[in-house]
């Protein structure tokens, strides 16, 4: 049997009518059987349910953005199926089950395991719409929940995979339907030993694909994008990007590591390690080859750019009139990893330590509260940190025009700036 292939299709491959059409389209001439497709929610799907999460906890009524967010798929169904299709029904079911769900208490205490409860069904909702329109094209396809094949552990909106049971999983229950047809799951989500539903981390649907490819020992995972392939920044931002034919996996994954978001963080390291390829492609432009992410003796170096939004600049004092040693970063570490806060950068100097950080909603205040008995805490909001790999010292001037610099890092690969707007 030939190796299982994989394509993962995001938000805006799916994100109305016409897009449903061109995946399709996409499909019709490279499906066959030992093919697994992964979708995400449509469009802005999990931004929404996350409005109506936060609605919710405050106590706020949520009807009216839930039946928008009805009103969006249906809309998009009238468009690709006849009036007496059974995905209507069906979608009225998941949005009884949505309402179920959010009938249910909430409180600070219980969000993590609540939010993954509903954040789901977004995936749920895409991947039962993508399903019954590519079988109306005539593509027999399976339709699998994915909380049956991604085992993770309780960590709820940011849950550790089960590696040995979710290969067990993959080949117990995936591989025999894939020996005969095609078929569709859902990225982003997972359930615990205990069957209740986790999630990935936010845009993780690139990382469950590569977790079912680890899993089935598969030939490739395809990621379907809105750009070309793998820039060396982000072309909403930055003008004149340059298109990367091929990537080292390590390369790819500094690249992610620093806040590239055209792949999830988490996919090159699975990937990596069984030697699987990932290609990146546009489904915009099918033909073309995009970038191909593999083991490469030699990398281009080209300047490469990567900027991270939202963050936040906290300023660590130590107030003993010591100096900073290691069991002050030891600290500060300890506090952000049991807040499962990632450092995109740290810097120290005699008696501060500064670290900056993605802005979560609650993490600092719990943050500034548990350092504040050891250090004199200062902290900016808003702030955007840019990464350059690979620099050419001359251009950076210009990408600080119009922008404070609070601090920066230079290295002899990478410069980061964090800056913000005059
Ligand atoms: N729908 C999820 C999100 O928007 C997962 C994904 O798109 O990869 O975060
Ligand atoms: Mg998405």
């Amino acid at each position: 049997m030939t190796k299982t292939q994989i394509y993962k299709f995001g938000g805006a491959s799916v994100k109305d009518a016409l897009a449903i059409q061109n995946l399709a389209e996409i499909l019709r001439n490279r499906l066959r059987n030992n093919f697994v497709i992964v979708v995400s929610a449509m469009g802005k799907t999990t931004n929404q349910l996350e409005t109506l999460l936060s609605l919710k906890l405050n106590g706020q009524e949520y009807s009216e953005n839930s039946a928008i967010l009805k009103e969006f798929h249906l809309e998009i169904c009238r468009a690709l199926f006849p009036d007496e299709h059974v995905i209507f029904p069906k979608i009225e079911n998941y949005f009884i089950l949505l309402h179920h769900e959010l009938n249910k208490p909430i409180s600070k205490h219980n969000y993590d395991e609540y939010y993954d409860r509903i954040i789901g069904f977004g995936e749920l909702l895409s991947s039962r719409i993508v399903m019954e329109f590519l079988c109306s094209q005539g593509m027999l396809i399976l339709w699998q929940d994915a909380r049956e094949l991604i085992s993770t552990d309780s960590d709820f909106r940011f849950a550790k995979i089960d590696w040995v049971r979710t290969r067990r999983n993959c080949q117990s229950q995936l591989k025999p339907k894939l020996e005969q047809f095609p078929v569709l799951t859902q990225g982003f989500i997972g359930a615990d030993s205990t069957g209740r539903p986790t999630t990935l981390g936010r845009e993780g649907s690139d990382f469950t694909a590569a977790i079912l490819a680890a899993s089935l020992d598969a030939g490739s995972v395809t990621i379907w994008k809105d750009v070309p392939g793998v820039l060396n920044a982000d072309p909403k931002i930055f003008k004149d990007t340059t298109l990367f034919q091929e990537l080292d996996y390590e390369q790819a994954a500094q690249m992610t590591f620093y806040g590239a978001s055209v792949i999830h963080p988490k996919t090159i390291k699975p990937l990596a390690n069984a030697g699987i390829p990932l290609f990146v492609k546009s489904f915009l432009n099918p033909n073309e080859s995009g970038t191909k992410i593999h083991s490469l003796a030699k990398t281009e170096s080209i300047p490469t750019f990567i900027l991270k939004k939202d963050q936040i600049l906290v300023s660590l004092k130590v107030t003993d009139f010591t100096f900073i040693e290691e069991k002050h970063i030891h600290l500060v570490y300890e506090q952000l990893q049991g807040l499962k806060l990632r450092v995109n950068m740290l810097q120290t100097s005699a008696i501060t330590i500064s670290i900056v950080i993605d802005s979560q909603l609650f993490k600092l205040e719990q943050l500034l509260e548990h350092l504040k008995g050891d250090f004199e805490v200062r902290y900016n909001e808003g702030l955007e940190l840019l990464t350059v790999l690979h620099p050419d010292h001359d251009t950076i001037p210009a990408l600080l025009d119009g922008f404070e610099v609070l601090i920066e890092q230079n290295t002899r690969n990478t410069i980061q700036i964090v800056r913000r707007v005059k």
